[in-house]
């Protein structure tokens, strides 16, 4: 069976709900983290890196299924659409802010070698305007980083020099959870946590099971070996609804995981 498809999609939320498993938003998620409820909590996140009309197909699945999950979106065009962020959040989702903005700093700078406290204080006006916007639409409250695997930054420094607290951000989960109590688990480049390909969306964790396909999330959860808390990382971008749209998403990531798997390698 084809895996990336709405229909095993569908098939994994089933799973979730027949498991006796709470499906939370990310901010909630966060605060019941807090009060260690012993219930069985899970947090569909999704990066929408591009393709929102995506990301609002999933959200009425979820929205069918009585799920409220978490969409992170980035400010730029591929991203970014006002229409459908209104449209999801008002299914009950939660909307957050998907900030890439050291990234961003180095382009605007047009410097190759920018001096570090002009990028930083670049980087964090850009990120205050954005979140500005942001909640012109929806009181955005947690926030999470953009990857960028070919970018020289990792956005999350931003968070050495300033404290995203301080702009009302009560969460970023990577660094707001305890990822040896929270099984973390990502499609990152349309493969299940394969780190060849996958350059920051990691987390340090004791889990070690291994997950190849969304069937083998399914089987693991039929087999109740899944811990009691998680979070699962899905891109809406890689799934697909029809077999053109599924195959030519196919190609392109065959063609864009070569050339990650060589940029990695040699950053290694
Ligand atoms: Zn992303």
């Amino acid at each position: 069976m084809k895996d990336f498809t709405f229909h095993i999609y569908e098939k994994l939320l089933t799973s979730f709900l027949q498991n006796h498993y709470e499906f939370h938003t990310l901010e909630k998620f966060h605060n019941h983290q807090i009060t260690k409820s012993l219930n069985q909590q899970i947090v569909m996140r999704h990066d929408v890196d591009r393709k929102p009309q995506n990301a609002l197909q999933m959200a009425k699945l979820e929205n069918k299924l009585g799920i409220r999950a978490t969409y992170y979106f980035r400010i730029v065009k591929a991203s970014f659409d006002e229409k459908i962020i209104q449209e999801i959040a008002l299914m009950g989702h939660e909307i957050g802010y998907h900030y890439e903005n050291l990234s961003i700093a180095q382009i605007l700078t047009k410097k190759t070698k920018p001096h570090k406290e002009e990028l930083f204080e670049i980087a964090i006006k850009d990120f205050e305007e954005n979140l500005r916007i942001f909640r012109q639409i929806y009181p955005v409250k947690t926030i999470c980083m953009h990857g960028r695997p070919l970018s020289k930054w990792d956005n999350r420094e931003l968070w050495k020099k300033y404290n995203y607290h301080d702009f009302g951000v009560t969460c970023e989960p990577y660094f707001d959870f305890d990822f040896n109590e929270v099984f973390y688990v990502t499609d990152a480049s349309r493969c299940w946590n394969n780190e060849t390909v996958n350059r920051r969306d990691k987390v340090e964790t004791k889990f070690k099971f291994k997950v190849e396909s969304t069937n083998d999330l399914i089987e693991l959860l039929d087999k109740k070996e899944l811990p009691k808390k998680m979070i699962i990382n899905i891109h809406p971008e890689h799934w697909a609804e029809n077999n053109i749209e599924w195959f030519k998403i196919w190609i392109i990531r065959k063609l864009k995981n070569f050339i990650k798997k060589k940029v990695i390698r040699g950053k290694k």
